[in-house]
């Protein structure tokens, strides 16, 4: 089987996005609902660059993408200047903020550190187009959905990965450089 057809012909976003069937499920934050303190340990017991934001964890509607250095950022800057936010403050990437209990401490809102329109691609898009779009936009991931639901994610190093294993040759001397 000759290796570049395998590549344009077969290869579908499915085939490469993570996780796998046998891995843990994508770690995503939701738009509203989750504690500062809950986000603290996803980014410590995790270590990708970002996190898909999602409506709600039954629905996986994406909402958008943030980049795990401007969560860490912005809770840290949170914690320290900003009025009263500790570790049970409710952290939104909503546009409106319902108004909190008395008894609640005050909400982080973050809308402003989510990329709104993170590109997507269906499971069945065909891998050649996706590398095709890595190329041409200089895209650093890309999040795979199925009907409107979150699926996965595929970054630049699953495509390289996915290449360099079929061409068997080392990822970097490929497409990208
Ligand atoms: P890189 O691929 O450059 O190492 P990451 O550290 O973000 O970038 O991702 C490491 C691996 O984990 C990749 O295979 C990627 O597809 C996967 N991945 C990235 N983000 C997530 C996430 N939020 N949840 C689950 N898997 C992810």
């Amino acid at each position: 089987l000759e290796p570049k057809e395998e590549f344009s012909h077969k290869t579908l976003a499915m085939d490469v996005m993570r996780p796998r069937r046998s891995d843990p499920p994508l770690s995503v934050v939701t738009q509203d609902g989750m504690s500062v303190e809950e986000v603290e340990s996803l980014i410590a017991d995790t270590s990708y660059s970002g996190f898909p934001v999602v409506v709600s964890h039954e629905s996986q509607r994406l909402v958008g993408f943030v980049l795990r250095r401007d969560l860490i950022i912005s809770i840290e800057n949170a914690r320290q200047r900003q009025e009263g936010v500790v570790s049970t403050s409710r952290i939104f990437f909503t546009e409106y903020t319902p108004p909190q209990p008395p008894s609640f401490p005050p909400p982080l809102k973050l809308r402003g550190i989510m990329d709104l329109s993170p590109f997507t691609v269906t499971d069945h898009t065909a891998m050649d187009i996706v590398v095709d779009i890595f190329r041409k936009l200089g895209l650093r991931q890309c999040l795979v959905t199925h009907n409107g639901r979150l699926l996965g994610i595929i970054t630049k190093k699953d495509i390289l990965k996915h290449m360099a294993q079929i061409a068997n040759r080392d990822p970097d001397s490929i497409l990208f450089n």
